[in-house]
């Protein structure tokens, strides 16, 4: 990893950071209205399915199949949220998989654990954000991991432009901020602010829950080789992510949430099978209750 490298990533865990106090010490002054936070849940929901439904069930998994079109617009919302150009994540997802708690895997809390209460400690801080910082295992090659991707002529296009979308990410709060508060450049300033940086501050922890927290705590019902958990309490913030054990389990399920009160909240599956319904996707894949039967632990 190079010096750029890790500086821009640390600048895109610290920065949100400072964003987020500054937030709350705004919040005191009462600077903060129904617009911001309206704009803020619209691009946190939109961008969290450009990484649920886009970047992980479709591009890293191909859960199901749909059109050019779709596919794009699902890889520049994806973008947006900031957590790496569609390439690389997928890249460094699929290394995840192939290496799920062992040496190899980019972000596993296991790899590598010192003991005692502070090696658990960094090993959640390494699967959090600290792989992204370390260098320890480099970045995934996107030619070994993603050649698919490499080969798609419209996702390269995304992929190569993620700048440009990041722009976008910021612009479009500040934008609708502007225009909501009557062309007010305070409204433009807490539209950026609320709706542009405490919203990507918020979706990048809970993205990066997923690899931490649902390494360590949670259930478990499925007879796999990894520390994969479910977590109830992350399922609704992470559109139905949360449900990560399920989803080691059977890495190709369009649905994470496999119990019918899991698939309650699963809002990404939810919104899959809506759409697949209208025929907007196609061949979406489904783990038959036998199947599940079948790795199911005997006794839980
Ligand atoms: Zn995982
Ligand atoms: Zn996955």
């Amino acid at each position: 990893m190079t010096r750029v490298h890790r500086i821009t990533n640390l600048l895109a865990v610290v920065l949100p950071f400072i964003a987020f106090i500054a937030a709350i010490a705004l919040l005191w002054n009462r600077a903060v209205g129904p617009t911001d936070l309206a704009i803020m849940a619209v691009l946190y929901f939109s961008t969290a399915i450009g990484i649920t439904v886009g970047y992980h069930r479709l591009f890293t998994h191909r859960a199901f199949e749909t059109s050019t079109p779709v596919r794009v617009a699902f890889a520049i919302l994806g973008s947006m949220a900031v957590e790496g150009s569609t390439i690389t994540w997928v890249a460094d997802h699929r290394r995840h998989h192939a290496f799920t708690d062992e040496e190899g895997d980019p972000h596993s809390p296991h790899v590598g654990r010192r003991p005692g209460v502070l090696g658990a400690i960094h090993g959640l801080y390494h699967a959090h954000v600290g792989w992204m910082l370390s260098g320890r295992h480099g970045r995934a090659s996107a030619h070994r991991f993603a050649p698919d991707l490499v080969k798609d002529k419209p996702i390269r296009w995304v992929d190569r432009m993620f700048l440009y979308w990041v722009a976008l990410t910021l612009t479009l709060p500040a934008v609708a901020g502007f225009v909501l508060s009557g062309f007010s450049l305070v409204g433009a300033a807490t539209g950026l602010l609320w709706g542009g940086l405490v919203r990507i501050f918020m979706l990048h922890h809970v993205t990066w829950s997923i690899n931490s927290v649902c390494h360590f705590f949670g259930s478990r019902r499925f007879d796999i080789d990894d520390e994969s958990r479910n977590v109830f309490w992350l399922a609704l913030p992470s559109l139905g992510e949360a449900w990560h054990h399920n989803h080691h389990a059977f890495p190709t399920s369009a649905f994470h949430g496999l119990k019918p009160i899991e698939k309650l909240a699963d809002p990404t599956g939810l919104l899959i099978a809506t759409m697949e319904k209208v025929g907007l996707v196609w061949n979406v894949v489904r783990v038959s209750p036998e199947r599940q039967a079948q790795k199911a632990i005997v006794g839980v």
